[in-house]
C-alpha cells in the first residue's frame, strides 16, 4: 500500500501504519507467539532495554501460559492477532468476530489483567469486516511501515541489510519464533541505537 493511500486510510479509520514521527521511536512487533523461542527473545529485549509489542496467536496459547505471562510481565505490549490466524478475508463477520473474541478470552484467561486495545490482522489482510471488527470492539488496528520479511527463512544480513534505513515513527513487523531474527536484532539494535533512535511499545 502506497504512503498516500495508507495516510488516507489512517484519518478516516483505527488504522495505524506508522507511529510519530516527531519522535525518535522505533516500534518492535513480533507477531505470532507465544513459541518456544520467545524467552531468548524476551532474554535479548531485556538485554538492549528495549520495550515492544507482541501480537498473540489463541491458539499457540496453551501449555505456553508462562511465556505469556512473560512477555507481558516484562512490560511489553500484548494485542490480538485472532485465534486461528485464518485471514479476515475468508470468514464471515460472526466467524471473524468469534475468532478475535476467542483471542482475546484466551489472553484474559491467563492475564485476566490485560486490557488491550490493539490488534493485527492475520497476514495483514484488511478487509471491511475487520475494520467493522476493530470499531464494534474499540480496537486500533496497528499494521507496519517496514517488514523483516523473516518469515521467508531468510539469513541475518538480509534482514539486517533490509532494515538498515528506517526512520522515526517505523513499525516494524517480525516474528518472534525465528532465531534469525533475534540474530538480526542482536546487529540491528546497537545500530539503530548509534543513529539515535528508540524503542517503544505501542
Ligand atoms: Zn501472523
Amino acid at each position: 500500500m502506497n504512503a498516500l493511500c495508507s495516510s488516507i486510510l489512517s484519518t478516516m479509520m483505527p488504522i495505524q501504519f506508522r507511529g510519530n514521527p516527531g519522535r525518535r521511536q522505533l516500534y518492535l512487533t513480533f507477531d505470532d507467539g507465544p513459541s518456544p523461542n520467545t524467552p531468548k527473545l524476551l532474554d535479548m529485549l531485556e538485554r538492549h532495554g528495549v520495550k515492544a509489542t507482541f501480537f498473540i496467536l489463541g491458539k499457540r496459547i496453551v501449555d505456553r501460559e508462562s511465556i505469556l505471562t512473560a512477555i507481558f510481565m516484562a512490560g511489553h505490549r500484548i494485542g490480538n492477532h485472532s485465534f486461528s490466524h485464518a485471514s479476515a478475508r475468508t470468514l464471515s463477520y460472526s466467524a471473524l468476530l468469534d475468532d478475535m473474541d476467542r483471542c482475546a478470552q484466551e489472553i484474559r484467561r491467563v492475564l485476566p489483567q490485560w486490557d488491550s486495545v490493539i490488534c493485527r490482522p492475520p497476514y495483514g489482510d484488511l478487509s471491511v469486516g475487520f475494520i467493522r471488527y476493530a470499531v464494534a470492539r474499540e480496537q486500533r488496528i496497528v499494521m507496519w511501515s517496514k517488514d523483516a520479511v523473516d518469515y521467508r527463512a531468510p539469513t541475518t544480513d538480509a534482514i539486517d541489510a533490509r532494515l538498515r534505513d528506517v526512520h522515526d515513527g517505523d513499525i516494524i513487523l517480525f516474528h518472534d519464533e525465528f532465531l534469525v531474527t533475534q540474530q538480526a536484532l542482536e546487529q540491528l539494535i546497537p545500530y539503530w541505537k548509534g543513529k539515535g533512535h528508540e524503542f517503544a511499545a505501542l
